[in-house]
Formats: C-alpha cells, sequence, structure tokens
C-alpha cells in the first residue's frame, strides 16, 4: 500500500496527479462527488451549481449535480441524496434545504464510506457529517447589524432614536439563527439603551422569522408591520438577513408611502438587482460572499480527501450541530455599500460594470 501510494512521486509530486488510480486511503481520481443543493431562491444557489459542474470536472471528476424541487423539497433532497449513495458518489456536498432532515440519509452514506460535506448550511443532529464550508455566518450577522447602525446615522435626518423593524431567515436554515445571533450581538444593547426602538415589540427569532426565504412572506410581514405600527409614524431601518428579503421589504415601505431613501434596510448575497438597487440609493447595504471562492474552496477539500488526506480546515469550534462539533473551513464575508462597492467587487466583472454604470 505504502509503494503504491509513493508510486509517481519521484521529484516530489506535490500530489496533483489526476490519473485515476486512488490513494492509499482516498478514491479513484476521477470518481462521481455529488452536489446537492437546496433551491434557486437567491442567486448564489443557481451560480454555486454551475461552478460545481465546471470545477468538478475541470478537477478531472464526475460532478452530478441536482437540485431539490420546488415542491416536496425535503423529501426529494433526501431521495437525491440517497441516490447518490447508491450510484456510487464517494463525496457528496450539501446545500441542505431542512439541515435537521438528514439523518437516515446520512447514516447511509457513511456506511458507504462517503464523505459529507454540508456546504453553506450546517446539517444539524447526525454525527454523520465530515465537514463544514462556509463564509462566517455570524459574522455576516454582525456586519449587518453594523451596517444598519451606520445607515440610520447617514440617511434618517435625525438623531437617536431611531425605528426600526428585525427580520429572520426561514427557521428550517441553520444559517438563520446564525445570522440573526450575530446581528443582536450589536442590536440588542442599542435597544436595551434605547437608541433603537422595535415598535411592533417582535425582537424574538420566531416573530421575526421568513419561512422558506420567500420573498411574498417578508413582503406581507412588512405591508402588516407598516398598517399597525407605523401610519403615523417613520420606519428608519430594517434588519434584512439577505436581498432577496430586502427587495421586498423595500418593496412593502415604497407602497406604503414611505421616503426609502430615509430608511435603511441591510442585505446580503450582492444579488445584481440589489446592486443596482444600492446603487440607486435604496437599499443600503449588502454582504459579498464570493460564490466562485466557496466552491473552489470545496473542491480543494474534495481533491484532499480525494488523496486520503484529511480536509483542511480552520475552526474547530463554532459549528455544534448538536452531536458533535463540525471542523469548518470559513471564508471572510465583507460589507459592501454604495461608498466601498467598486473596491468590493473588483474580481467581479458583473457586478463592477453595474457599480461603474451608475457612477
Ligand atoms: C445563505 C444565504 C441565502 C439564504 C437564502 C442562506 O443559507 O447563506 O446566502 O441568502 O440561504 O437562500
Amino acid at each position: 500500500v505504502a509503494a503504491l501510494a509513493l508510486s509517481g512521486c519521484a521529484g516530489g509530486d506535490r500530489g496533483g496527479d489526476t490519473d485515476g488510480e486512488s490513494g492509499a486511503a482516498g478514491f479513484a481520481a476521477d470518481s462521481t462527488i455529488g452536489i446537492a443543493l437546496p433551491d434557486k431562491t437567491s442567486e448564489n444557489w443557481v451560480l454555486a451549481g454551475a461552478l460545481f459542474e465546471e470545477g468538478l470536472s475541470e478537477a478531472g471528476f464526475k460532478g452530478d449535480v441536482q437540485y431539490a424541487p420546488a415542491s416536496n423539497t425535503v423529501a426529494e433532497q433526501q431521495n437525491q441524496i440517497s441516490a447518490m449513495v447508491t450510484n456510487g458518489a464517494k463525496v457528496i456536498v450539501i446545500g441542505a434545504k431542512d439541515g435537521k432532515q438528514l439523518g437516515t440519509q446520512l447514516q447511509q452514506a457513511a456506511d458507504a464510506g462517503v464523505k459529507i460535506i454540508a456546504y453553506d448550511r450546517l446539517i444539524e443532529n447526525t454525527p454523520n457529517v465530515d465537514y463544514y464550508v462556509a463564509f462566517d455566518n455570524f459574522k455576516v450577522g454582525q456586519l449587518q447589524g453594523e451596517a444598519l447602525l451606520d445607515g440610520l446615522e447617514q440617511r434618517s435626518g435625525h438623531g437617536a432614536p431611531w425605528n426600526v423593524e428585525l427580520f429572520s431567515g426561514s427557521p428550517d436554515d441553520a444559517n438563520s439563527a446564525v445570522f440573526f445571533n450575530g446581528a443582536m450581538e450589536v442590536l440588542q444593547p442599542k435597544i436595551d439603551d434605547g437608541t433603537l426602538v422595535v415598535v411592533s415589540g417582535q425582537t424574538d427569532i420566531a416573530q421575526t422569522a421568513t419561512q422558506g426565504w420567500e420573498a411574498e412572506n417578508a413582503q406581507s410581514r412588512m405591508d402588516s408591520l407598516l398598517a399597525a405600527n407605523y401610519g403615523d409614524k417613520n420606519i428608519d431601518g430594517v434588519l434584512s438577513p439577505n436581498d432577496n428579503l430586502a427587495r421586498a421589504i423595500i418593496t412593502s415601505t415604497k407602497q406604503a408611502g414611505k421616503d426609502i431613501t430615509t430608511v435603511t434596510v441591510t442585505g446580503q448575497d450582492s444579488e445584481v438587482e440589489s446592486v443596482k438597487s444600492i446603487m440607486a440609493g435604496e437599499q443600503f447595504s449588502t454582504i459579498n460572499k464570493d460564490t466562485t471562492l466557496l466552491v473552489e474552496q470545496t473542491i480543494k477539500m474534495i481533491q484532499q480527501l480525494q488523496k486520503g488526506e484529511e480536509a483542511e480546515v480552520n475552526d474547530t469550534e463554532q459549528y455544534d450541530n448538536g452531536v458533535k462539533v463540525v471542523p469548518a473551513y470559513l471564508l471572510d464575508p465583507v460589507i459592501v455599500t454604495k461608498e466601498n462597492a467598486a473596491e468590493a467587487y473588483q474580481n467581479n466583472p458583473n457586478l463592477l460594470e453595474i457599480v461603474t454604470a451608475a457612477g
């Protein structure tokens, strides 16, 4: 076995071999890699699928990229993952639709020796998740909280106290609580000292949740909040966990006759329409989580596993999934406002063009 592992190493092989032979404890370099993605509600998921197809094939693997369909999504994603195991995938990368409902499928994967990488969203309540790769979700939340405070200062036209409302993501996504907790670490002290007033009183994550990350759910909650609480009051800011929801919140606020240029709405994902909105002075901020980097990092981890190595991680503390702390590789998210957009998107020609066109 040692000889096999060393074959072709004369002169110090740095491990880039893609000759189709499996290493000591790895697997064949042309193996099938399953990619199970949740849905297409955010641009980053759509882009990830395309980048995985391309990147895996460039790396010599066979990529099997699947999205859970819009209906019966959880059950369909479970079926897709089972099928990937049956079809001989060596690694399965999962952006979970519901990270608490994959226990059976991941046991099946573990029994077959398949490695599991949770992608972007943690998978909970199972020992059978080997790695987690994501942008630092807690930091995303902190950046959103800080951006909300900055925007209030800059746009509201008055000093504290400021009237704000809070939104969080879908309860079936482990990220939602992490984003919200990161933001509340910054915002809660300001609520406690009276700088911020949540006029509706809805500060609990259960009250602020947006089922399925669906824009229409955020829009109807915002409609109700405005109707019930802001008839004769200004709304100064809204914590929105992502861009898709931010745009729904902005639509609702405009429809209620409020001047959106004085309202601070946060976001996440650097979606095209939101970058346009930021440049037009409507949405205040977004987060750049460069999907290209996240997919690249994931493929790097797969290549390490292929060679029989451990995948490299940089965090072994933060992501307790209820059964174990999942070793994670976390990338750094970047806050983006109109002010730093040109710099933030310097490596993204698409978004840079929008920023440049807006002057
Ligand atoms: C992702 C966000 C995304 C949201 C909705 C989260 O898990 O981290 O980037 O906006 O899902 O798709």
